[in-house]
């Protein structure tokens, strides 16, 4: 390593999706004081729908024809956000009834839902089996249950087998894949499934595989995904009938840290390439279905707070603003992560200045696990002014403890 890559401090790529006009950040063309006026409190999630569509546009170029693109909603679940993914993507992927029902009421066509979860209730595959969703299969009590359920209703579940392989999503945020894991069947005794899903009189058409989250190296994904292939394409020899869908998961990540970089999608797309050609030739009505979540919204939404006060510790600035964790635990870095790291953070209406200072950002909830920015530098901030927390459309208000502490609850807006 050279002496000036050791001297220079990693930084966040930067947020440029987001135009700057006059020192502000704009969202989808209004200013965000205006939006924050608007909305009426803080703090706030505000989702920039051109972004969005921006991003699915770019996706869609980067990848192959014939590629099926699914929203996992659980990333975001708000109804207008849903609605906007339904119509622009070719499936929702749900993981409760709650989920289901809003996908459902979005206009999404029930024939390109799918529900997956480790613990599916009775009630929850009999409302999918009426809805005329796709159930991932994760154990054997489901089969026994939907083969019941079909009886009942009078028509046969339609139903995937979600595999838990034996390899993993290499370097992933989060992983769901390999060695002993709650999601989906053991890939060894997915043949035995498959025959009782036969016998069992179920409506097979494909499989699912979910090898991990957050990952933002290319090789690793695409990797990942011909072991997928390769795997869903031994145990087709098991089923009954032809594999029409194959869901290869997803895991396409979005730079949330210093020094991290965006996904590299060319490279992807060319894998998939490869992988489409393959399946034309070896699975001739497998359609490859890809879900994503974070990607497809992640950097379209910004968390808005306001500074409620401005004091000294022993040396250090705090910012203490008027929502934390209890509305964005990820951001506290409190959801899964190992080491807490910041978010991209800007000041709203003084993007364009430049006498900086460092300091740090917390919440308003009684405990140290409560913080937003750790020693960042940012322009100099005063008691009002809004802070903004980028890449804040994933996993934001709904993943979060919003009782704890009895703050109000945050407000989402589509703009
Ligand atoms: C959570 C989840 C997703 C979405 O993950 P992202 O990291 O948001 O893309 C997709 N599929 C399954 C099965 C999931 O559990």
């Amino acid at each position: 390593m050279t002496n000036s890559a050791t001297r220079t401090p990693p930084v966040h790529v930067p947020m440029t999706h987001f135009a700057e006009v006059n020192g502000e950040l704009m969202i989808n063309r209004l200013p965000l004081s205006r939006v924050a006026a608007r909305v009426g409190q803080t703090p706030f999630y505000a989702y920039d729908r051109s972004i969005i569509q921006t991003r699915v546009a770019k996706l869609r170029a980067a990848l192959p024809n014939g590629i099926k693109l699914h929203y996992a909603m659980k990333a975001n679940p708000m109804p207008a956000v849903v609605g906007l993914m339904a119509e622009l993507v070719d499936g929702i992927d749900v993981a409760s009834a709650g989920e289901l029902k809003v996908a459902l009421d979005s206009g999404a066509n029930p024939h390109e839902i799918s529900f997956a979860g480790p613990g599916k209730r009775d009630t929850e595959l009999r409302q999918s089996v009426a809805a005329g969703i796709l159930v991932n299969i994760e154990s054997f009590r489901e089969v026994g249950l939907l083969a019941a359920i079909s009886e009942e209703l009078g028509y046969p579940a339609r139903v995937a087998v979600r595999v838990n392989p034996e390899f993993e999503l290499k370097g992933s945020g989060m992983k769901m894949g390999g060695g002993p894991k709650p999601f989906g069947v053991d890939a060894e005794r997915v043949p035995q499934l498959l025959t009782e899903i036969g016998a069992a009189g179920l409506e097979f058409e494909g499989f699912h595989l979910f090898t991990g989250s957050q990952n933002l190296k290319a090789e690793a994904i695409c990797e990942a995904q011909q072991n997928s292939w390769a795997l869903a394409r031994r145990l087709a020899d098991h089923a009954l009938s032809p594999v029409r869908s194959l869901n290869l998961g997803g895991g396409f990540g979005i730079p949330y840290f210093p020094g991290e970089q965006r996904l590299d999608l060319a490279t992807i797309g060319d894998n998939l390439n490869v992988l489409i050609e393959r399946t034309a030739s070896e699975m001739p009505q497998a359609k490859i279905v890809l879900e994503l979540g974070r990607y497809l919204v992640g950097e379209a939404g910004l968390y808005v707070t306001r500074i409620i006060d401005r004091k000294e510790s022993r040396g250090l600035t705090y910012l203490v603003v008027d929502g934390g964790l209890n509305h964005h635990l990820s951001a506290s870095g409190n959801f899964g992560q190992v080491l807490r790291k910041n978010y991209p953070v800007s000041i709203n209406n003084r993007t364009d200045k430049h006498n900086n200072e460092t300091v740090s950002i917390v919440g308003p909830l009684c405990t140290p696990l409560d913080l937003l920015a750790d020693r960042i530098t940012l322009p100099k901030a005063e008691i009002g002014d809004l802070v903004v927390i980028f890449q804040s459309g994933a996993y934001g208000a709904s993943a979060s403890p919003q009782g704890f502490l009895g703050h109000p609850v945050v407000l989402e807006v589509l703009v």
